[in-house]
């Protein structure tokens, strides 16, 4: 009760200026909180190779949602060949260029067929 009399002391002014004043610092960080929590999406979509500054914003507009969508995106094209051909998965087509999986006899892309075809191959 006594800052209160004291700050009616200092009139209604005062007053004004010191609330506008910690409401501003209270926006200035909650403002930079969210720009920190943004960048939880922001780097679970940049590695898998979607933009880190385009899914900054989203975060930072709509965290809510940016945080499970950056979980639940799919690596881009690009990226898949990348951790595909770290782990073996997928071997690339001597005839198209394309990534098809290791297992594969024929490409998927242009019909094209690998060496050491099925055993009922061979006897053909
Ligand atoms: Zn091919």
């Amino acid at each position: 009760m006594e800052i209160l009399k004291d700050l009616m002391g200092y009139g209604p002014d005062v007053v004004r200026e010191l609330a506008a004043g910690l409401l501003g610092t209270l926006s200035f960080l909650l403002f930079i909180a969210l720009g920190l929590l943004a960048i939880i999406p922001a780097l679970i979509a940049s590695s898998k190779g979607h933009s880190f500054f385009s899914w900054w914003c989203f975060g930072l507009a709509m965290f809510i949602v940016a945080l499970p969508a950056a979980f639940l995106i799919r690596p881009t094209k690009k990226q898949e060949e990348v951790s595909g051909r770290r782990s073996g998965t997928l071997k690339k087509c001597p005839r198209c260029v394309e990534f098809v999986k290791s297992e594969a006899i024929v490409c998927r892309f242009c019909g094209h067929e690998f060496a050491g075809g099925t055993e009922f191959e061979k006897e053909l």
